[in-house]
């Protein structure tokens, strides 16, 4: 590129990241163009119009894409796709809208990744530092853009949720603190089904850690554990586990307490008092306690803040009683893990409604559970068949209702269900074979529910 000429840089996609790609980079004084193969939804063409930036919608014109001297790709464009593979064979630089942020902003970065479990980490973690008086940004997946946030605003820190498909992505990003909070089989259709693909994925986000900044995560997960005697990092290592072993920087000990360690400042504080519930829920609080911590966040300002969230929408949201049944949507349960989560937390009899798009789900790991916990299953999608046949093989003993409506399934709930039991919503799939969306396909079961009380 010779000195006169402005960077020419393409971003595509057109969502909440690439329009805040798009505009952090005009800012910048890059030539912006933004293509997008779908449609652009209206609030994001109205802020591109007003910076000025060029775009095209429902096309590629390859013409004004491979001359780029950077494309950022937005998360949800798969690596294989025709236009990537081009631009790949043009040897064009691709990046993810963080990396393009973080080149634009000294704020300390905390990002939070794993298959499960981000969004609450996320949000607690913002929470504590929020309610602390911090000047903190929520951004990635959960929150508006980082892009534009560093475009358009000051913050001192960022939380960031990071996906397998941001981290893709990313190279000289650097995160002060990194957590990992677990790594079991999800997306695997994005990696040929090579599970090493995802981990790889996840890992990138200890690239570039130094000894200043600290890398958090669970200490007893097999897949991270695997992953560590591979590689080094220089970065403080606090892991945690709900028992105390030689190195565990967040554990809860004999009297119940949960006790976080971390080199700026520890903290201790009844696990009665955390306001989520659940193991995996201990597993968050641990994390987003830790980081703080290391943020130097006054320690009463961490218990209050874990011991007051107030949960997030869709996961193990408790809806309704009726009839003396409990209905509980989890519909961001969107694979067996968090399915197996959501049924360690029930301590009554369970009606399971299960199904949607399968993700390749192998249902082994949540059976023991099913068996403990399991009064009847309800398949709930326009494909049922592998649910009928892998519960009616291995737990006979269950019924199993097909159904492929959400009414059909909660009027079929309603019918096995008796006092004292619990109807959980932790469907294990994908959404998209019935609903727009997991938030949807929550929302409108939480209607129904509404409608019985
Ligand atoms: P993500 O953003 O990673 O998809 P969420 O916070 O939205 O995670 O939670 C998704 C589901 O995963 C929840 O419904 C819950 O049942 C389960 N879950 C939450 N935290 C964890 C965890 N630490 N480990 C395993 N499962 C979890």
């Amino acid at each position: 590129m010779d000195n006169q000429r402005k960077k020419y840089l393409v971003v595509l996609g057109a969502g909440e990241s690439g329009t805040g790609a798009a505009i952090l980079a005009s800012v910048k004084g890059m030539d912006v163009f933004v293509s997008d193969m779908g449609m652009i939804a209206p609030r994001y063409k109205a802020m591109l119009d007003e910076a000025g930036i060029q775009w095209e919608e429902g096309q590629h014109t390859y013409d004004r894409i491979l001359g780029a001297d950077e494309v950022v790709k937005s998360p949800g464009i798969p690596p294989n796709s025709d236009v990537i593979r081009r631009l790949v064979e043009k040897n064009v630089p691709i990046i993810s809208e963080i990396e393009l942020a973080g080149r634009y902003t000294d704020a300390k970065m905390v990002c939070i990744t794993g298959s499960n479990g981000k969004t609450t980490t996320t949000l607690l973690t913002y929470h504590i530092l929020r309610s602390a008086g911090i000047n903190v940004g929520l951004a990635g997946n959960v929150g508006r853009s980082l892009a534009l946030q560093v475009a358009r605003e000051q913050f001192d820190v960022y939380v960031i949720e990071l996906s397998s498909f941001q981290l893709e992505n990313m190279y000289d990003f650097k995160a002060n603190i990194a957590v990992i909070l677990n790594i079991t089989p999800d997306h695997l259709d994005r990696y040929d089904h090579k599970m090493q693909g995802y981990v790889n994925a996840k890992f990138r986000i200890l690239r570039n850690l130094t000894c200043e900044d600290a890398f958090i995560y669970w200490q007893d997960d097999p897949v991270i554990q695997a992953q560590l005697r591979q590689m080094v990092t220089d970065a403080k290592m606090l892991p945690f586990a709900e028992r105390q072993e030689e190195q565990t920087a967040a554990y809860v000990d004999a009297e119940n307490r949960l006790i976080i360690n971390s080199p700026v400042k520890s903290l201790s504080m009844p696990r009665a008092d955390l306001s989520l519930s659940g193991l995996h829920n201990l597993y968050n609080s641990m994390a987003a306690g830790l980081s703080a911590c290391l943020l130097d966040v006054k320690k009463e300002d961490i218990r209050r803040a874990l011991s007051d969230f107030e949960g997030v929408e869709h996961r193990l949201e408790y809806v309704a009683t009726v009839d003396g049944v409990r209905y509980i949507n989890d519909s961001k349960a969107t694979n067996v893990n968090s399915c197996w989560y959501a049924l360690e937390t029930m301590t009554t009899g369970t009606i399971l409604i299960l199904g949607g798009k399968d993700k390749g789900n192998d249902y082994t790991e949540i059976l023991p559970l099913v068996k403990e916990k399991v009064k009847a299953i309800v398949a709930m999608g326009l494909h049922n068949e592998k649910i009928l046949q892998f519960f009616g093989e291995n737990a006979p003993e269950i019924p199993v209702l097909d159904t492929c409506s959400l009414a059909d399934a909660v009027a079929g709930c309603r019918r096995v269900a008796s006092d004292g039991d619990t109807v959980l919503l932790s469907p294990c799939c994908a959404s998209f074979d019935l609903f727009k969306s997991y938030e949807d396909r929550g929302t409108q079961f939480k209607e129904a529910i509404k409608a019985m009380c």
